[in-house]
């Protein structure tokens, strides 16, 4: 069972479970519908999907969990004045708690878009309901409560594939080590479960998964669903970091109804970060997961709806009857349609060309270093490669959880490429040694892990090899453009999408070579690749989105 204070955090019980007065309540009747439930009746299960916000008006409710594993543990007890709810009730996502009724229940029942319609148009009520949503399911996460439970070995690339997907999209779940945990175990038996299978997924509705894609396992968990192939968006935002988060937040907040599709999680390459310190507003830093939660959350309460995980694979114009309209087709074969594209597909990390090292990616090689990594290579030498500020962030992030860090960089100087500030943290650090003019030339596996890495300096001869299992790699990032090729978009030579007057004549500024589809952040050709400028680009490419859909309306 959870202990109130790992479920609540510290101090926070009061914000996690507030109770509204009574007139409070009759201020809000309006958003919703009452209900009566007898003794013992459900007024919501694991899983179920489509429901709000449910507020007490009489009665007693109890909130449980892990019902589905035979393992019922409480959470809360709800009376008048309480609700039931978490974030994922903003947009009808799968209910990850039970609810029964204790005693005979009156309630209060706002389903979901009446929820955000009710957070914008009661400002400090809103912020109360908002930031209980948000806490409750920070518990959820921090006990693993309501989630899919992942069963194998903690080391396991799958299990750490799966893991860091599911933490990556701010979702619940709970990992058992077969090794360790009898409940692991006894899920293997009930199962039938060969250990070559490993990784298995139970999922809260009951399914078993073996091995699970990262998509399938989102669609078992209800994280995405099918598309509205009739529905016709206003714009429809390709990438789900901060610029296209961001120009989501502003066009859906300016009332344009907008779908966000993104092929891996929330947050882009923003999300990996392990601190921004240079973002406006935040003086002490902020953590990149922490800063895209805000805005994946921000964007919900104004009705944007969410498609992650889905790949974009093309672009096309709808032919005749409706030549107005784009399409986007996905890699399951789904369609989108909208009057307008907005591409914030952003950049992907560059790979070190070193034969087979792609096999030990989840395992071994990493692009980010999150709290993920840092446990996976806790009191370990670990060797990092690269020079910018990204690399310089990891380094003093890392630095404070393992015992000792290369960092292997091909120039002579940090500072030729690192902000100033990060070259003084990073020569500060006793645990780190900075080996210039460095090429990594092969490595070393056993059983699918990295055991060795070795590498040798400019005009050196002398090969130096070291036992590390953790390779970090931030050597930089390439345009997502690929699913660009035959869609008309135009690009510069290095791939990435040109925009306003490099597009073409008469071309709005941040539109591209086809009219109505537009490019921000950091796969914009000549975009400064910050978080802020991803930010201000999705900001102000509402304005021309707005000008280009009156157009095409006349
Ligand atoms: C480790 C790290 C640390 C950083 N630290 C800082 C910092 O401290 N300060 C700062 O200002 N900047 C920092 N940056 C840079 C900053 O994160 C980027 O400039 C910013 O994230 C760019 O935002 P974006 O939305 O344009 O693109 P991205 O963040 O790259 O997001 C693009 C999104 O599009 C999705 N996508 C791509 N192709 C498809 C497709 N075909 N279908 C569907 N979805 C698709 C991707 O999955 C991704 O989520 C850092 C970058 C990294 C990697």
């Amino acid at each position: 069972m959870a202990e109130p204070t790992q479920f609540f955090g510290d101090g926070r019980r009061d914000q996690t479970f507030p109770t509204l007065e009574p007139l409070e309540v009759e201020r809000i009747r309006r958003f919703g519908e009452t209900r009566v439930y007898a003794a013992g009746e459900a007024l919501g299960r694991v899983g179920e999907t489509g429901h709000g916000l449910t507020i007490i008006l009489s009665g007693r409710v109890e909130i449980t969990r892990g019902a589905e594993r035979g393992l019922p543990a409480p959470i809360v007890s709800h009376g008048a004045g309480s609700f039931i709810g978490e974030l994922g009730q903003l947009s009808g996502r799968p209910m990850l708690v039970d609810a029964y009724a204790h005693e005979p229940v009156e309630a209060l029942l706002i389903p979901p878009e009446r929820l955000r319609a009710l957070l914008v148009a009661e400002a400090e009520l809103g912020e109360r309901i908002m930031r209980a949503l948000i806490l409750r399911r920070v518990g959820l996460i921090r006990t693993g409560a309501g989630g899919p439970v992942l069963v194998g070995r903690p080391e396991n690339a799958d299990v750490l594939r799966l893991a860091g997907f599911l933490s990556r999209n701010g979702h619940p779940h709970q990992r058992l080590d077969p090794e360790t945990d009898p409940d692991a175990k006894a899920l293997i038996e009930r199962f039938h479960v060969d250990p070559g299978q490993l990784p298995i997924v139970l999922c809260p509705g009951g399914q078993l998964l073996r091995n699970p894609s990262e998509s399938d396992l989102a669609r078992c968990i209800g994280l995405v669903g099918p598309i509205d192939q009739d529905r016709v968006y206003d714009v429809a935002v390709v990438g789900a970091g901060p610029a296209g988060l961001a120009a989501a937040v502003y066009a859906a907040s300016e009332g344009l109804s907008v779908l966000v599709l993104d092929c891996r999680a929330f947050g882009g390459q923003a999300g990996a970060s392990a601190r921004i310190e240079n973002y406006l507003g935040f003086p002490t830093g902020i953590s990149g997961m922490a800063l895209m939660a805000r805005a994946y959350n921000q964007a919900q309460k104004f009705g944007v709806e969410m498609a992650i995980p889905d790949e974009v694979h093309s672009l096309q114009a709808v032919a005749d009857p409706a030549p107005k309209r784009l399409s986007l087709t996905l890699a399951n074969a789904e369609r989108v349609q909208a009057r307008s594209v907005v591409i914030a597909s952003g950049a992907r990390y560059r790979r070190l060309g070193i034969w087979n090292l792609e096999s030990f990616e989840a395992s071994s090689v990493h692009y980010w270093a999150s709290p993920l990594e840092a446990k996976l290579c806790a009191g370990q030498e670990v060797a990092l490669v690269g020079a910018g500020n990204s690399a310089g962030q990891a380094v003093v992030y890392l630095a404070g959880h393992v015992a000792r860090i290369w960092l292997l960089i091909r120039g002579t100087d940090l500072a030729a490429s690192m902000s100033r500030y990060l070259v003084d943290r990073v020569k500060g650090l006793p645990n780190v040694t900075l080996v210039t003019e460095a090429q990594i030339t092969d490595v070393g596996s056993r059983d699918g892990t990295l055991e060795v890495i070795s590498w040798r300096r400019a005009g050196s001869t002398e090969r130096v090899s070291r036992p590390v299992r953790h390779l970090f790699l931030f050597i930089g990032a390439e345009p997502n453009t690929d699913w660009l090729a035959g869609s008309g978009v135009s690009l510069d030579t290095k791939g990435f999408v040109l925009t306003g007057p490099e597009a073409g004549t008469d071309r709005r500024p941040l539109e591209t070579s086809r009219k109505g589809v537009f490019a921000i952040g950091d796969v914009r050709s000549g975009s400064v690749k910050r978080v802020a400028a991803a930010v201000g680009e999705g900001a102000q490419v509402v304005a021309a989105l707005h000008a280009f859909l009156a157009e095409s309306q006349r």
